[in-house]
């Protein structure tokens, strides 16, 4: 059999998705994910052609959890034989990784250096590269980074103004993530527009349940709204984004909270759901904003004028803006969000089209704007298939 098939992995702290994908032609050969890994409530999901699968896996840990996924790919035959080569997605590589690499002893290593950085998710990623290997000893690894796509950033946009010594000796600078997203959205965006990416300038915005925008220029990225950790930037769905860094002296002293309940209730019960007290998700913050939820209408008005803000802040390091490009599960299906965000945005020439948007660009080319307007445009973003193209690339030499 013809080798044409990528296995990837993306570990995250408690699920695991995996696809095998041919790179060519994007097709998903078998896409799984399980979810919700140590609790009662563990699960798989696998879908095959045109058969899926479910099976509960309670109280699973994670390397057993790979191993049942190991074990479907390898009795998944005609999947399996096509495969040859495994690509990782990997959350931080500090400034040691600009691009995606073949996993060597020395990668793995660095992989690990980089642990105090992402404590959460590069020890779920290191777990994962290791099943992989020990399961797939002759196939080539390779690991795709978060944070290389943004170390192109030149240091004016990553240094914290705080001491010098904190970065020189405790790497704390800006690094920026969802790097797979928005390098593979401004590609994708080139090509819908007939352009050539390295002329362009973009200012991508992934909109999920994380969330970021990234100033993009002649293909390279040159500054992003998330730092040190995928906290710092735009509203989210639990995340607060940007707050005054005294906020945790000043809970600290009236509250007696301690730095890490800050820093929970930041991360875990801030944004969307902080300002609603009802959801983290947008899809259920429209409807309860349909039912007159004021609460829900603040935190959809907060989320959308931030993220309008940060636009802004980022088209001035690009001097110009060819395309805005909406992504992510929010960016790619809210038109509520597209429009009271453009809305903002009219300084810049940004003129939207109703009917366009509410088709989310689907008869227009992902375009939703109008034909005199600067573009604006929806791309679905497709990490897994970039990693399985970096990892095909790297494979042939
Ligand atoms: P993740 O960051 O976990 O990959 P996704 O990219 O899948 O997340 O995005 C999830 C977000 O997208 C949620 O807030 C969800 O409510 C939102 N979303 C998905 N579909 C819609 C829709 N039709 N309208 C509004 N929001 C949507």
């Amino acid at each position: 059999m013809n080798k044409a098939s990528v296995l990837v992995f993306n570990c995250g702290s408690s699920s695991i998705k995996f696809a095998v994908i041919e790179p060519k032609e994007g097709i998903n050969i078998a896409t799984g994910l399980v979810q919700r890994i140590g609790s009662p409530e563990a699960s798989i999901k696998c879908t095959m052609g045109s058969e899926t699968r479910s099976q509960e896996l309670p109280d699973i840990d994670y390397r057993s959890a790979l191993q049942v996924i190991i074990d479907l790919i390898h009795n998944f035959v005609a999947a399996k034989d096509g495969i040859f080569a495994v690509g990782h997605r990997v959350v931080h590589g500090g400034e040691k990784f600009t691009h995606s690499v073949i996993i060597n002893k020395d990668v793995l290593s660095v992989i690990r250096d980089c642990v105090h950085l992402a404590p959460l998710h590069n020890p779920a990623n290191i777990i994962g590269i290791e099943e992989a290997m020990k399961a797939f000893p002759d196939l080539p690894q390779i690991a795709v980074f978060d944070t290389a796509f943004h170390q192109t950033m030149p240091k004016y946009a990553y240094i914290y103004p705080v001491p010098y010594e904190l970065y020189k000796e405790n790497h704390v600078r800006r690094y920026g993530f969802h790097g797979t997203s928005h390098r593979f959205v401004c590609q994708q965006a080139a090509t819908l527009l007939g352009k050539d990416l390295k002329k362009c300038a973009f200012v991508s915005a992934h909109l999920g349940n994380g969330c970021s925008a990234a100033a993009v220029l002649h293909g390279k990225s040159i500054d992003t709204t998330m730092g040190l950790t995928p906290l710092e930037g735009l509203t989210m769905g639990t995340r607060s984004g940007d707050v005054d860094p005294s906020l945790h002296s000043y809970l600290a002293d009236n509250l007696g909270y301690d730095v890490h309940k800050v820093v929970d209730i930041l991360n875990k019960k801030s944004g969307l759901l902080g300002i609603s007290g009802c959801a983290s998700d947008m899809r259920s913050i429209e409807s309860e904003m349909q039912e007159g939820n004021a609460r829900a209408t603040l935190a959809f008005d907060v989320f959308c004028y931030r993220l309008a803000k940060y636009i802004g802040a980022l088209i001035v390091p690009l001097g110009k803006i060819d395309a805005l490009i909406f992504t992510g599960g929010i960016g790619e299906n809210s038109p509520l969000v597209r429009a009271k965000t453009l809305g903002w945005l009219k300084v810049f020439g940004f003129d939207l089209d109703i009917t366009r948007n509410d088709a989310n660009g689907k008869s227009s080319g992902g375009i939703i704007t109008t034909e005199q307007s600067k573009v604006a445009i929806v791309v679905p973003t497709n990490e897994e298939l970039l990693i399985a193209r970096d990892a095909t690339d790297l494979a042939a030499k």
